[in-house]
């Protein structure tokens, strides 16, 4: 991973590649900041740029040996320590039994989280950082360095070593020579305190719709579709790629025949409707119901804001105007949105989205009428 690859937070870029230059990046680093923003993705390119032996003037070279290795996760001088559960009863599981399947996992999405890797791992147990593990972690640092200057230690999600965290203390206070420890975390409030107050803190701002939009555009997606995928993303890189894998039409679309159906009360074409949105697969009907969510709150910004400040597509702002025009009302819109909010939880809980639809749509059509009926 390289620092050109990183989805904005350029100014604590520049601060951490300036910090390396000038050798003064603090042994132990605190990378926090909420999911998807890019706390692995930081420390990742962090490493690569130290190990880099052909550096260039803002990042490492992508090319020499170190480069290489680092790019496969497998520098032998940068280490790994992540949450993992016990296979067996019998077994303390460390991060070394699962390096091969977190290497797969990260390289395909850096930005991914814990519960995509617990996800991923197919377990339900309860994942760990062990005491064990933590003196593995002190082990790990105390051999000489093969091939780098430095021994580097990335601690993925921290918050998950409970007490036993304090196993570590000794060195992060206490640092071997050349010794790096990079933490990364989504929670800092859940740290352990005594760790927390021994390492420098990196924050990591959230961002921002055009950041993501941006990104999004590079990997090839039209406009219209990134600035849909930013917008529900909220700052978050990994559900914009969620999101992303599930894209496959314009969503304004399909919202519009939704409500032309309630609308005009056509019962089989809107029959007709649900059966195609409920051939798609889960991630689709949660991510269209988020979708509704957003076009109303902007529904209500609408008439406040400028129009130029709403970020919204031509289509999703004609819709806009054909609602008002019908009358939906501020109140009608938290009735909507209670609505719609309650069928994205029944869906995380495996309804029957077919008939949930259903009802869904004549809920909505009977506040339409009710509408209609009152002025
Ligand atoms: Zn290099």
């Amino acid at each position: 991973m390289q620092f050109k690859d990183i989805v904005g937070q350029k100014d604590l870029l520049a601060r951490i590649i300036q910090l390396v230059k000038d050798k003064h990046l603090p042994h132990a680093m605190m990378l926090s900041g909420h999911a998807g923003s890019g706390g692995l993705p930081i420390a990742l390119a962090t490493a690569q740029f130290i190990v880099c032996t052909n550096k260039q003037e803002s990042d490492s070279c992508g090319e020499c040996a170190a480069c290489v290795k680092m790019q496969k996760l497998q520098h032998p001088d940068v280490h790994f320590s992540f949450p993992v559960y016990k296979k067996k009863d019998t077994e303390i599981p460390l991060s070394d039994h699962f390096i091969q399947q977190f290497r797969t996992f990260i390289l395909e999405n850096p930005y991914a989280t814990d519960t995509d890797w617990i996800k991923y791992l197919g377990t339900t147990k309860q994942a760990n950082i062990t005491a064990l593990e933590c003196r593995e972690i002190i082990k790990k640092l105390q051999l000489r360095s093969f091939e780098s200057e430095f021994k580097i230690m990335i601690i993925w999600y921290p918050e998950y070593l409970d007490k036993e965290g304090n196993i570590l203390l000794k060195v992060i206070e206490e640092p071997t020579k050349k010794t790096l420890l990079f933490f990364v975390t989504e929670d800092m409030d859940a740290v352990l305190p005594t760790i927390q107050s021994r390492t420098q803190l990196f924050h990591l701002k959230r961002l921002s719709d055009v950041e993501i939009k941006s990104a999004i555009m590079d990997s090839g997606t039209n406009e219209i579709e990134a600035t849909q995928i930013a917008r529900l993303a909220e700052g978050n890189y990994n559900y914009a790629q969620t999101l992303l894998a599930h894209q496959d039409e314009n969503m304004v679309e399909v919202l519009r025949n939704w409500l032309n159906w309630i609308y005009a009360n056509k019962g089989i074409e809107l029959v007709k409707w649900i059966y195609a949105l409920t051939e798609k697969d889960k991630e689709y009907q949660k991510k269209f119901l988020a979708y509704v969510i957003q076009i109303l709150e902007h529904m209500l910004r609408y008439k406040h804001m400028p129009k130029g400040e709403l970020a919204l597509l031509d289509g999703e702002l004609k819709l806009i105007e054909i609602l008002e025009s019908k009358g939906l009302s501020p109140y009608r819109i938290a009735e909507w949105t209670d609505l719609l909010n309650e069928s994205i939880y029944e869906i995380e809980r495996n309804a029957n989205t077919k008939i949930l639809f259903h009802a869904l749509s004549l809920r909505i059509q009977k506040l339409v009428h009710r509408k209609m009926s009152v002025s």
